[in-house]
């Protein structure tokens, strides 16, 4: 059937028809028009952090990865020193990426099935002086824990060491305030709880900080400082934007102040991850995480006790009935993961569940494909 199906991922995720509709449309990377829509988002961006004050934001072409690479090149000094908060994979993912920079790296490894410990992060600190920013992910998007972004972010502007938040799959869904919240970056991206396309990041970067990183960063296309002056000074991106996802992400943004904003994406996703985890148990299913522990982004779940269950087959007949499931990230054991996020809601959520209810059953072919 020629239907869009369900994608029940972390990123790219469903889009509303206004979000795509958003990007039949031609536009010149150096016109006023897109210009204008390029400032609309970053204002948009600074009010949803509460940021207008103390950060500027800094868009960038790529992936989300792409920015927190170039957020560690742009912040982190030649002989700086990152100090990782380890619980989960994208995690390591920051801890490769800064290592690849040319930074000294270091890691306080966590449990990936609890968050991390903020009072465990202020002993380390205090014996290693020559750590100079912390890297954490808001939502370890791996098992799907939240992180204590507030505690954390006490401790490090205590003993005055830099903060540098991976919020991507957070942001616009958890609040985060940077009023009350110290930070010296915030990154995230289009794809995620905005629910625009993929294509694009961004980095909060307090304004304290931001003279100091002029000429530091060792790659020309992801140097931050460069992007945010000659955005300013001439209202457009250095290099070509990705012009369609921009205006994406402005229908996406007028939407989601439509909705209500932060608040009410995040009532909306709670209530699709309620009504996964209710469904899911009863069917059988057993999440991985402790519901304390667990953001209303993604969920893992142990893979079904059955014999010659396969993620794969599994994962096809689910497919075969419009929803798109996500394989797990856990080293040790075998898991699946179910996203709560994007422009779907507890009905959609509902009918997934019955799917998978449906593919585990032997002998019932789906009818769709
Ligand atoms: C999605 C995500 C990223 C970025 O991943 P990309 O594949 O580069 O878009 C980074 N960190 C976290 C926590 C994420 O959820």
């Amino acid at each position: 059937m020629d239907r869009d199906k369900i994608l029940l991922t972390p990123g790219p995720l469903t889009t509303t028809l206004r979000t795509k509709l958003a990007m039949l449309k031609d536009w010149g990377s150096w016109d006023a028009d897109f210009n204008a829509v390029t400032a609309r988002v970053r204002s948009s961006l600074l009010a949803i952090l509460h940021g207008a004050d103390s950060h500027v934001v800094v868009p960038l072409q790529g992936s989300g990865t792409f920015s927190v690479e170039a957020a560690v090149a742009t912040l982190v000094p030649h002989d700086g020193h990152v100090l990782v908060l380890d619980n989960g994979a994208y995690c390591k993912r920051a801890a490769r990426l800064s290592t690849l920079m040319g930074r000294k790296v270091s890691s306080l490894t966590f449990d990936e099935a609890q968050p991390v410990d903020a009072a465990l992060l202020e002993s380390h600190l205090q014996k290693d002086r020559s750590v100079t920013h912390v890297v954490l992910i808001h939502c370890e998007t791996g098992a799907g824990v939240l992180n204590p972004l507030q505690a954390v972010a006490a401790v490090c502007e205590r003993l005055g060491v830099g903060l540098m938040v991976d919020a991507m799959s957070s942001f616009a869904a958890l609040e985060i305030d940077a009023r009350t919240t110290r930070f010296d970056a915030l990154i995230a991206a289009s794809g995620k709880c905005l629910e625009g396309v993929p294509g694009m990041g961004f980095v909060f970067i307090r304004k304290e900080v931001l003279a100091a990183c002029e000429g530091r960063s060792q790659s020309l296309a992801m140097d931050l400082y460069d992007q945010y002056a000659y955005m300013e000074k001439t209202g457009q991106w250095r290099f070509t934007p990705p012009t369609h996802v921009v205006v994406a992400l402005a229908e996406a943004i007028a939407q989601f102040e439509e909705e209500g904003g932060q608040a009410a994406r995040l009532e909306r996703y709670t209530r699709n991850c309620q009504t996964l985890v209710a469904g899911m148990r009863a069917l059988g299913f057993k999440p991985f995480l402790d519901p304390a522990v667990q953001a209303p982004i993604i969920v893992t779940f142990h893979a079904p006790d059955l014999p010659g269950y396969d993620f794969k087959t599994f994962y096809a007949a689910v497919r075969a009935r419009g929803f798109l499931l996500y394989p797990g990230k856990l080293t040790q054991i075998e898991t699946f993961r179910v996203g709560c996020i994007g422009a779907i809601g507890p009905n959609e959520i509902t009918q997934a569940v019955h799917a998978i209810e449906l593919a585990l059953r032997p002998g019932q072919p789906a009818s769709r494909s």
